[in-house]
């Protein structure tokens, strides 16, 4: 046996033993007396009686050995700032928040929402709540007042915190405008906003709920805020993610179980040493973001680097398609996570940018969020001459359920294969009807994960236990298993291959958007009576949204100057609404919509004809004419 098998094997037969060594990589205030209750299958509880602390882990931990050591870099090519705090540096200010957390009236278990650009104050903020036990909600910058309404009202914050603006591509997008108007339509009022001022654009400040982040600092310059002991199971955070409702769906995570899963993955999947730098492209608004730029590395000692703006632009907002490589070099960078999405962009450029710096310092790149093609996946491998590692996860894993675990034992990876399965993690193919487990290799089915899930896996959805079992666990028939809606195969060698998602949830470059999100924007249209939304390949952004409409009144089927201002307006909306990064590429307008003789809309029906693909099985097709309609807006481009 392996090295890694007999690591895997462990921590499958014997779960309890295999983490209660695992737990020792982080520090407890107070040991577990157990260390899983899987007494209420699906909900599996981590370190029951253990009390700890995610920041102190982070952070405080740290102070004895590496105190002057960098812990975040925060870098922003779209304000041309870069700024480097040390651990020290890090525990002071995320006291100084905290303290003005604790002076806005946040208590242990309230929920503090935080929207902001990568910027450093979000990390601060990030992990302030987690030294007081508040519960962050992280919503991602990019997302606009429908969406954050929607998020407020679920998540119900006692404090927003957010800034005057973000930037990409060196436009100032203002956030303020978008939050005030998010707070306006949430039934869920927050008592008070704070406010980060980039001097990026103009605020309007609403008396006695908003405060200036910097005044209110200031009185805290030397605050001293321990960390509260919570126990492991407590709430650390939520995190939204889309689902085949129009409703997103608020991913609980614990804290003891999640402090050691991230220490367990830095150890055994990205190798990340102390003392050494870690890139993440990613950002705070998405779970990779939580575990591999904030937690994960600070946890592992190890110092972060915070970037805001494009991977093509340099700190003079010029056009500068190395300066990651540019920033690995700086800073030493041993371990790089990124999207394929991200390494597809930097293929358009200059193929010498990789080869102009010196990378000697980098161990490994990996990728996830999306599948990894194959020339993408050589491109990079060849430019950098370093291990490329896909890894397969999901915003309800919290940390890699698929890839290879170099930090155990160097496995050779297989391209188009994310690698096999984590530590932990029981992956099995079952059959999506039968739910029949599917042993033979290469044999198709859904993806599933046998219970107990390990520690860092959501605990359930956010105030709804009910929809966290009947989403997730009950969608195989005759069995209790987590279904993560992918469809793979395994090989004869133990590789799985991602094949696409099982439900209506597509992903637009590396980011999860559900089609019903979309629709319910696009519906909200004065001329729309009826909408479908696909998902439809895409070079360089892996899928992309389709819309396709039947308007209420007008030509716009058949008239292209009407179309293309309808078009216009329902672009707008969903732009309004939710954010530009759920733009459909096009809106396509059509008499009807392709569904069956019980009404049911036949989306991958849609979705072949967009993809110029054979639609398959159409004998449930009610009437053929609206296919050929599809068809025909499709050639007409
Ligand atoms: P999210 O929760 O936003 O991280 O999206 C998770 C989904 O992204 C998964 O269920 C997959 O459909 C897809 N995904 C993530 N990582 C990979 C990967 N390495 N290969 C293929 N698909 C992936």
């Amino acid at each position: 046996m392996s090295r890694y098998e007999d690591f895997y094997r462990r921590s499958t037969d014997q779960p309890e033993a295999f983490w209660a060594e695992q737990a020792r990589l982080i520090d407890w205030h107070q040991a577990p007396t157990q260390i899983l209750d899987a007494s209420r299958p699906p909900f599996y509880r981590w370190y029951v009686g253990g009390q700890t602390n995610l920041c102190h882990n982070a952070i405080d931990r740290h102070l004895a050995e590496r105190a002057d050591q960098p812990a975040l870099i925060a870098i922003s090519t779209e304000t041309g700032s870069e700024r480097s705090y040390s651990f020290r540096e890090l525990h002071a200010e995320v006291q100084r928040t905290a303290a003005v957390l604790l002076e806005l009236g946040v208590q242990r278990g309230d929920r503090v929402l935080i929207y902001m650009p990568m910027v450093a104050e979000a990390a601060f903020a990030m992990l302030a709540c987690a030294r007081i036990g508040a519960i962050h909600c992280v919503v991602f910058g990019g997302f606009a007042s429908g969406s954050l309404a929607s998020r407020i009202e679920d998540a119900e914050p006692k404090v927003v915190v957010s800034a005057d603006a973000g930037s990409r591509g060196g436009k100032v997008v203002p956030y303020k405008p978008l939050l005030d108007e998010a707070i306006r339509l949430s039934r869920h009022k927050p008592s008070a906003v704070l406010l980060h001022d980039r001097g990026l654009a103009p605020m309007e400040l609403t008396a006695g709920r908003d405060h200036l982040a910097s005044a209110a600092s200031q009185k805290h310059a030397q605050a001293v805020v321990p960390c509260t002991w919570l126990d492991a199971t407590d709430i650390s955070y939520t995190i939204y993610t889309s689902g085949t409702t129009g409703k997103p769906k608020g991913v609980q995570r614990d804290v003891g179980g999640y402090a050691v899963a991230l220490a367990a993955s830095m150890k055994h999947i990205f190798d990340g040493r102390a003392g050494e730098t870690y890139f993440s492209t990613s950002d705070i608004g998405w779970v990779v973001g939580h575990s591999y730029i904030v937690y994960g590395p600070l946890i592992a000692g190890m110092a972060t680097i915070m970037y805001e703006g494009l991977p093509t632009q340099g700190m003079d907002r010029q056009p500068d398609g190395g300066i990651w490589w540019h920033l690995v070099e700086k800073y030493k960078v041993t371990v790089m996570f990124s999207a394929p999405t991200a390494v597809r962009v930097l293929k358009k450029q200059d193929p010498a940018l990789l080869k102009k710096y010196d990378l000697s310092s980098l161990r490994a790149l990996f990728l996830a969020g999306e599948p990894l093609d194959e020339p993408t996946a050589r491109w990079i491998s060849d430019g950098l001459g370093v291990p490329i590692i896909d890894n397969y996860w999901q915003t309800e894993s919290g940390w890699p359920i698929i890839t290879l675990p170099g930090g155990v034992e160097g496995r050779p990876a297989k391209f188009g294969s994310p690698g096999i399965a984590m530590y932990g993690y029981k992956v099995k193919i079952v059959h999506e009807t039968t739910g029949e487990e599917l042993t033979a290799p290469n044999e198709k089915g859904v993806v599933v994960i046998e219970g107990p899930t390990p520690p860092g896996f959501m605990q359930t959805v956010w105030r709804d236990d009910e929809r966290f079992v009947n989403t997730y666990w009950k969608s195989i028939p005759g069995k209790l298993v987590y279904s993560t809606f992918d469809w793979g195969i395994r090989d004869e060698d133990g590789y799985y291959y991602i094949l696409g998602r099982t439900d209506d949830v597509i992903n637009v470059a590396g980011h999860r958007l559900g089609t019903r999100e979309i629709e319910e924007a696009i519906s909200g249209h004065a001329n729309v009576a009826e909408v479908a939304v696909v998902g439809v390949a895409d070079a360089l952004k892996g899928q992309v949204a389709m819309a396709f409409v039947v308007p209420k009144t007008g030509n716009a089927a058949t008239d292209s100057a009407e179309a293309l201002k309808l078009e216009g307006e329902i672009m707008k909306r969903v732009a309004d609404d939710l954010g530009a990064l759920a733009r459909p590429a096009r809106v396509r307008f059509v008499p009807g919509l392709p569904k069956t003789r019980s009404g049911k809309l036949l989306r991958r029906a849609i979705q072949a004809v967009c993809e110029q693909r054979d639609p398959g099985d159409l004998t449930t097709l009610d009437d053929p004419a609206t296919l050929q309609a599809v068809r025909a807006a499709v050639a007409a481009g």
